[in-house]
């Protein structure tokens, strides 16, 4: 077992086996009572949190590079989030934004507007997950358009709830006897290019996976005139941190403009700062007219949201509500949020991404196992394979570094296939992106010794 030692706090240390004793105790009960549903993968108890560090209950120090699925935006437990918290639990904690009014959602739903992508006044929905954004995404089109269908994308992930399961073609495991779905949704090849669909190369296919969808399945099988919204995400998350093409989603945008259809940007992993800019798709330059955002927006507290052109969410009182979505110990953590991310937050998001980006793309002249190096900002995905001409996937290889970087101290998550993915809090330091990018580095020299490629 590696023992790490470290005296510095925001670095990792690790001083007993893994898992220790009192964690493999927790672990232990809460097999016997916890749903099986989950994927848990490495065996890490979180017993206290600070900025992007995670200690557990036995004392060891673990450097968060997964911020608790891309959630923890400004860190864990920013003393002005738990303030913002602590002031607003003394206050009210829940009045239900469905029926009442109250001054931290009310402020949220004017910055949100103000910070949404383009220029046409806006308005917002609360709710408390980005699956129920999603759902919200789905009803409001709905009933703006009166159209029945949606078109989403192979190797999406919308939630787990039935409509955005329903949107979701990432897993089978996540469908398998559930049916029936909600029915009229078709699944188009998303622009990724590495393992293009049509076995095309950017950007001689002139974007093709866009263009078929006009030339092709709006004259054989998906009738545009029934089609409510296009549902996508700016940059894939849990199909494995797959960024699309510059033209991806103008071309896109421009085919739903043509034939009426919304243009819904799921926004849950990759909004709030993360790629460097507030929302994703401004990378892209383009307008929404639905974007859900979640995860980030409140440092750890559940909120969802979805913020709409004024024009789109106008439907009637009654149509949609949800007791506790907007509550205000979340409005007021969200509110905080954002000022730290308008203030510091995303310009580090930005320049630290750089710093990780180069340091992934030596690492991949070093490693012939590591295909493609890719992302904005705090959101980087590294794709494994078993062989760069054949670029066989080697999800294997992401397991076993999960797992080896987890005993240096370092929590990753992987996503897609065989991709592993970085999204840490936005306040990690030069310090902390030096140490992940070395401790890649030795735990790929020790798991591909005596690999040729
Ligand atoms: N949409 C995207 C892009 C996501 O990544 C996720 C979760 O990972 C969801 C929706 C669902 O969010 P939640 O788990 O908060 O319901």
């Amino acid at each position: 077992m590696i023992k790490v030692k470290n005296d510095k706090k925001f670095l990792p240390a690790i001083i007993t086996e893994l898992p220790g004793p009192k964690s493999k105790a927790l672990i232990n009960r809460d097999k016997k009572v916890i749903s099986s549903s989950y994927t848990r993968g490495e065996p890490i108890v979180a017993h206290k949190g600070y900025g992007a560090m995670l200690e557990d209950p036995d004392g060891n120090r673990f450097l968060d590079f997964s911020a608790g699925i891309a959630v923890c935006s400004t860190g864990h437990c920013h003393p002005k989030i738990v303030e913002a918290i602590t002031h607003q639990a003394n206050s009210v904690i829940h009045m239900s934004g469905t029926d009442f009014y109250y001054e931290p959602q009310i402020r949220l739903a004017e910055t949100l507007a103000r910070i949404a992508p383009g220029k046409t006044p806006k308005k917002v929905f609360f709710c408390n997950s980005g699956t129920e954004a999603i759902e919200a995404s789905i009803k409001l089109a709905r009933y703006k358009t009166r159209r029945p269908r949606f078109i989403a994308f192979q190797g999406a992930f919308h939630g787990r709830t039935f409509g955005g399961m329903s949107l979701s073609c990432s897993k089978v495991v996540q469908k398998r006897y559930f049916s029936p779905l909600l029915p009229q949704i078709d699944h188009v090849p998303y622009a990724y290019c590495m393992r293009c669909a049509y076995n095309m190369t950017y950007p001689k296919c002139e974007m093709h996976c866009v263009r078929v969808i006009e030339s092709q399945y709006f004259r054989q099988s998906i009738p545009p005139e029934e089609v409510a919204a296009f549902v996508v995400e700016t940059i894939q998350g849990e199909g494995g941190y797959v960024v699309p093409p510059p033209e991806f989603h103008q071309e896109l945008k421009k085919i739903a403009e043509k034939y009426g259809i919304l243009y819904i940007v799921d926004e849950v992993q990759s909004g709030m700062g993360r790629t460097g800019k507030m929302f994703a798709i401004e990378h892209w330059g383009v307008e929404p007219d639905i974007l859900a955002t979640a995860k980030g927006i409140a440092s750890g507290m559940p909120l969802g949201a979805i913020i709409a052109k004024a024009d789109v969410m106008n439907w009637e009182p009654g149509t949609h509500a949800s007791t506790f979505g907007g509550n205000p110990i979340s409005c007021a953590a969200a509110n905080a949020t954002i000022e730290l991310l308008e203030s510091e937050y995303i310009e580090n998001a930005r320049k630290m991404g750089d710093v990780l980006t180069k340091g992934f793309k030596q690492l991949q002249k070093r490693f012939g196992v590591i295909a493609d190096v890719r992302g904005r900002g705090l959101m980087i995905g590294i794709e494994f394979v078993t062989d760069k001409r054949t670029l066989k996937p080697d999800p294997k290889l992401r397991d076993d570094v999960v797992a080896e970087t987890y005993k240096h101290g370092l929590i990753l998550l992987g996503c897609g296939y065989n991709t592993l993915r970085f999204c840490p809090p936005l306040l990690v330091t030069r310090e902390q992106c030096d140490y992940v990018v070395e401790t890649l580095g030795t735990c790929l020299e020790k798991l591909t010794a005596g690999r040729t490629m």
